[in-house]
């Protein structure tokens, strides 16, 4: 489904990824995990190319992604889906109209966009809140409306980045049940960067551990957390104990 090759990412004499290799099958869901800086965002940002890799390559469905002009690239991304640590929700629109909006950009007809996008609010469990501004919503509500804007396009992979970093810890838990149904279900292939240790313990297939720029284990959650052999994984492990 997903293959990274030998990635590399530089900044200035920072080595953000170094040689980064990662293969993910479909209705997988992975975690990567790892300490603040370690390249996680960088890493799930070159997949759909928000951010350009120096090197190596990133196959999806049999296609090189970092190969792909703008166009190509362009329909590419209706098939990946990225939910933001931030939610970047547009304030003057209404929780559907934001997820509309994307739907209308790429040609759908508002009739159409609206019926997914009602879907998709339904699927989080809004359906009901549909005309709210996300003003108006709680942190975790609009968390939601930004799951339901990724999924409005019926995306085959989900790449999530601390999808609940900036949320009040009372509102973490609604996300998690969103993402531990879809994951549930394999209603895609998911990669989630996180920090929960608990929803990578039961949710996750595999979990990736990154130190510095790279892969420094990868297992099943029972191996990793229990029986780490690295670093990291020891870490990880006194936190749970
Ligand atoms: P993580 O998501 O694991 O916290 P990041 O991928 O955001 O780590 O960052 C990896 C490293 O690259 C960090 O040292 C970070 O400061 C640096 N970095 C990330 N983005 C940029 C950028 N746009 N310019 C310069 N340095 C960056
Ligand atoms: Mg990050």
């Amino acid at each position: 489904m997903l293959s990274i090759r030998n990635l590399y990412k530089h900044f200035g004499n920072l080595i953000a990824v170094n040689n980064l290799s990662l293969t993910v099958d479909p209705g997988e869901t992975v975690v990567i995990m790892g300490p603040s800086g370690c390249g996680k965002s960088t890493t799930i940002r070159t997949i759909n190319r928000l951010i350009e890799p120096d090197s190596g390559s990133v196959i999806f469905d049999g296609v090189d992604i970092t190969n792909l002009g703008e166009d190509e690239l362009r329909s590419m991304r209706k098939r990946i889906g990225y939910v933001f640590q931030h939610f970047n929700l547009i304030n003057r629109l209404s929780a559907v109209e934001n997820i509309m909006l994307g739907l209308v950009m790429s040609g759908q007809s508002k009739e159409e966009a609206y019926d997914k996008a009602m879907a998709a609010m339904t699927k989080v469990g809004l359906e009901h809140l549909q005309d709210q501004k996300p003003g108006e919503l709680s942190g975790g509500q609009q968390q939601r409306v930004g799951i339901a804007r990724a999924l409005a396009f019926e995306p085959e992979l989900m790449l999530w980045d601390e999808p609940t970093a900036s949320l009040d810890p009372m509102l973490v838990r609604e996300v998690l049940v969103v993402m531990e149904e879809l994951a549930k279900y394999r209603a895609a292939t998911m990669v989630v960067v996180t920090h929960e240790i608990a929803f990578a313990l039961h949710v996750a297939d595999r979990i990736v551990l990154m130190e510095k720029g790279t892969i420094v284990e990868s297992g099943i959650p029972n191996q990793v957390f229990v029986n780490p052999a690295s670093h990291v994984g020891r870490q990880y492990k006194e936190l749970i104990e």
